[in-house]
């Protein structure tokens, strides 16, 4: 199988549904250190994250499987092979995100929520930790949700910004004309609380504009929204740099990533 064949299960990879020879082909295919894919893998994984954080389980059991692929208009997958997998590259890869997105929202979730909390037995942890997963979840699914429209949308300009430190991961960005701009981003190293990352879109004309602070939660992960003020054509590029906490009205350090516009 080649990239573009593989492009095709970075979902079900992600999800931790992709079994069989698949699974080590795409895995030897990673291992040999491909970037298209490792990137590719990545978002996907970024997306699935997403919505696992809702779930209590990281990979979904068989019964989310199966609501997915009846969601999605799949048959359930007999034993992985190339003969039944071949029908699907048709099936666009943010289907998987979208239709696993829909499964944990109309039930899974709050099904899987509904069973842990009936096991504490004591009810003030029940409702204690029933609300603060429900708050979490609800500002999670908000964001996650924001963030996937923007990364969706065809009319959205996929940037990559590159790291000034090649030890630091990429972060992705996606500029839309009028949902703003989307941020995403894995393995951001931790950072000291009086310290904050700030995005800045920098003007063709004129000074830096802040579209606003982030930091990386506890895992790593950057996911952020913000408005953008200025027509994307006047955009020259979008620009990362760390601040103090609470951020500045104009950069203080030097980028630390940098995504040009063509
Ligand atoms: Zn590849």
């Amino acid at each position: 199988m080649d990239c573009g064949q593989l492009a095709a299960v970075y979902e079900e990879y992600a999800l931790g549904m992709l079994e069989g020879e698949e699974r080590a082909e795409l895995e030897a295919h990673l291992a040999r250190g491909c970037e298209q894919c490792t990137s590719g893998v990545a978002r996907a994984r970024w997306v699935v994250a997403q919505l696992a954080a809702t779930s209590p389980e990281a990979h979904p059991p068989e019964g989310l499987r199966r609501k997915i692929l009846d969601a999605a208009g799949g048959s359930p997958a007999t034993p992985a092979s190339f003969k039944a997998k071949a029908k699907r590259p048709l099936f666009p890869g943010w289907a998987w995100a979208a239709a696993a997105a829909l499964a944990l929202i109309t039930g899974y979730a709050v099904r899987q929520m509904q069973v842990d909390t009936a096991r504490l037995g004591d009810l003030r942890d029940q409702v204690r930790i029933a609300e603060l997963r429900n708050r979490e979840m609800q500002q999670r699914l908000a964001l996650g949700q924001m963030v996937t429209s923007v990364m969706m949308s065809p009319d959205s300009m996929p940037l990559k910004l590159m790291p000034k430190d090649k030890s630091m991961p990429m972060v992705h960005a996606y500029l839309h004309p009028n949902m703003g701009v989307a941020l995403t981003a894995e393995k951001m190293p931790e950072m000291p609380p009086a310290r904050t990352l700030q995005l800045w879109c920098m003007p063709k004309k004129g000074q830096p504009l802040s579209l606003g602070t982030f930091k990386p939660d506890a895992q790593g992960q950057v996911q952020m929204v913000a408005p953008v003020h200025i027509p994307v054509d006047q955009i020259a590029a979008l620009e990362i740099s760390e601040e103090p906490a609470g951020g500045s009205l104009q950069p203080t350090e030097s980028p630390a990533w940098v995504a040009q516009l063509r």
